[in-house]
C-alpha cells in the first residue's frame, strides 16, 4: 500500500494509559469509554478493543448503527446507544444485545413487545434531564416513566443517568446543582426499590473536578483522549493524560520568494522580506481548515514555523525561512510533539475558535489513521 502524505497517528500506549488515570480518578467504579464519533476521530474499533483490554466495563455511542459496527468487530460488553434511538431500531437494537437509553415513556411499551416476541430480557437506562436542557425525560416525569418501564417483565430498569452541562466550569457552582438535583430524583425513587439499577452522570469533567460525581459509573470521552474538557485547567488532571493523536504531513518542495510577493489565493499575505517557503500537500480537505490561514504554526525539525497566505484544497504554504535545513520530504507537524515542541489540539482548537473535540474529529475523520503501540 502506498503511505498517504498526510497521516494521522494514534497512540495505543496513550490511549490505555488515559484510560489509567481515568480509573485511578474514579476508584473502583466501572467505566463506560465513549467511543461515539468513531472515538472522537480516532478510530471507534480499534479503540474499543485498546479500552476492553485496558477494563472497560461498557462502551458508549450515539446510535444504533455505531452500536452493530462494534457487536461486528467481536465487542462483548454491554453498547449504550445514547442519543439516536427510533422506533424502527427497536428489533436491531435487541438482536445485537445493545442496551437502549431511553428519554421519555415514548417506546417503552414498543420496546417491550419486541423483547417480549424475541424472549430476551432488556437492559435499559433512562436518561433524565437534571439541568442540562437538551435531552431526556424532565425530573418531574421520571416517577411515571419508571413506573411504566418496570411494569414490563421483559424490560429491566438498569440504570439512571444525566449529563453535566458545565462540568468543566468549577465556578458557577452548575455542577454541584445538576448533581444534587439528580441526587434528589434518586431519593425520590427509593420507595420503588429499583433493584441493580446504576446511577451515573460523570462525563471528563465530571471525574476531574466535581467531587462525588462518580457515583455507580463513569463515562469518560476527551480524557480517554488525552485532553482536558473544554476549558478545563490542565491542573485538573495533573497534566497526566497523554494526547493519543497526532497529524503529520511532509514537505513537497522548498522556494526561495522575493520581498514583495503575493502568496496563494487572494493574496492575504504578502512577503516583507526574502522568504523560504515549504511547500505541504494538506489542506482544507485533510481538516486543515481555510480558518487556519496566516494562523497556525506547524513544527518543522523541531521549530515553530507559520502558516502564511490562504490554506487551499490540497496546499498550505509555511514560512521555514528560520529553519534553513528544512527541505523537501521532511515530516512536518501539524498536530503533537516534534524535538522539545509541541502542538495540541486545544492550540488548534485556539485558532479555530473552537474546542479540541472538534479539532479531534475533524482530522480523524478525513485522514488515513494508523496506529502504533
Ligand atoms: C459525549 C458524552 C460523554 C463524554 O463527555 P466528555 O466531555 O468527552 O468526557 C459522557 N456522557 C454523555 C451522555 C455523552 O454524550
Amino acid at each position: 500500500m502506498v503511505e498517504s502524505l498526510n497521516r494521522v497517528l494514534v497512540s495505543r500506549s496513550a490511549l490505555a494509559h488515559n484510560f489509567r488515570v481515568c480509573a485511578e480518578k474514579s476508584g473502583k467504579v466501572p467505566i463506560l469509554a465513549m467511543v461515539k464519533a468513531d472515538a472522537y476521530g480516532h478510530g471507534m474499533v480499534e479503540c474499543a478493543r485498546v479500552f476492553a483490554d485496558s477494563g472497560a466495563r461498557a462502551f458508549g455511542v450515539a446510535e444504533v448503527a455505531e452500536g452493530v459496527l462494534l457487536r461486528q468487530s467481536g465487542i462483548r460488553e454491554p453498547v449504550f446507544i445514547l442519543a439516536g434511538l427510533l422506533p424502527e431500531f427497536l428489533e436491531t437494537v435487541i438482536e445485537y444485545e445493545l442496551t437502549p437509553v431511553l428519554v421519555d415513556g415514548g417506546m417503552v411499551d414498543a420496546l417491550a413487545a419486541v423483547s417480549l416476541a424475541r424472549g430476551k430480557k432488556v437492559h435499559v437506562h433512562l436518561k433524565v434531564d437534571a439541568g442540562m436542557g437538551r435531552q431526556g425525560c424532565r425530573l418531574d416525569q421520571v416517577p411515571a416513566v419508571v413506573g411504566k418501564i418496570i411494569s414490563h417483565d421483559s424490560l429491566h430498569l438498569a440504570g439512571i443517568m444525566a449529563h453535566f452541562p458545565m462540568a468543566d466550569d468549577p465556578v458557577h457552582g452548575n455542577s454541584e446543582r445538576v448533581l444534587n438535583d439528580f441526587l434528589n430524583l434518586i431519593t425520590t425513587l427509593r420507595p420503588l426499590r429499583l433493584q441493580d439499577c446504576r446511577c451515573h452522570i460523570a462525563n471528563s469533567g465530571g471525574i476531574f473536578s466535581v467531587d462525588g460525581a462518580e457515583l455507580d459509573m463513569v463515562r469518560p470521552g476527551i480524557s480517554l483522549y488525552g485532553y482536558g474538557a473544554d476549558g478545563l485547567e490542565p491542573g485538573m488532571t495533573n497534566g497526566r493524560l497523554r494526547p493519543a493523536m497526532s497529524f503529520v504531513s511532509r514537505i513537497l518542495q522548498v522556494r526561495e520568494v522575493p520581498a514583495g510577493t503575493g502568496l496563494g489565493y487572494g493574496h492575504i499575505y504578502t512577503t516583507a522580506k526574502t522568504t523560504r517557503l515549504a511547500v505541504l500537500p494538506v489542506g482544507y480537505e485533510d481538516g486543515y481548515l481555510r480558518a487556519l490561514s496566516n494562523r497556525a504554526e506547524v513544527l518543522v525539525r523541531g521549530r515553530r514555523a507559520p502558516v502564511v497566505g490562504r490554506i487551499s484544497m490540497n496546499l498550505t504554504l509555511v514560512d521555514v525561512s528560520q529553519v534553513p535545513e528544512a527541505q523537501a520530504g521532511d515530516e512536518v507537524v501539524l498536530l503533537g510533539s516534534q524535538g522539545n515542541e509541541r502542538i495540541s489540539a486545544d492550540e488548534i482548537a485556539g485558532w479555530l475558535d473552537t474546542i479540541s473535540y472538534e479539532v479531534l474529529c475533524l482530522f480523524g475523520h478525513c485522514n488515513t489513521r494508523e496506529y502504533k503501540e
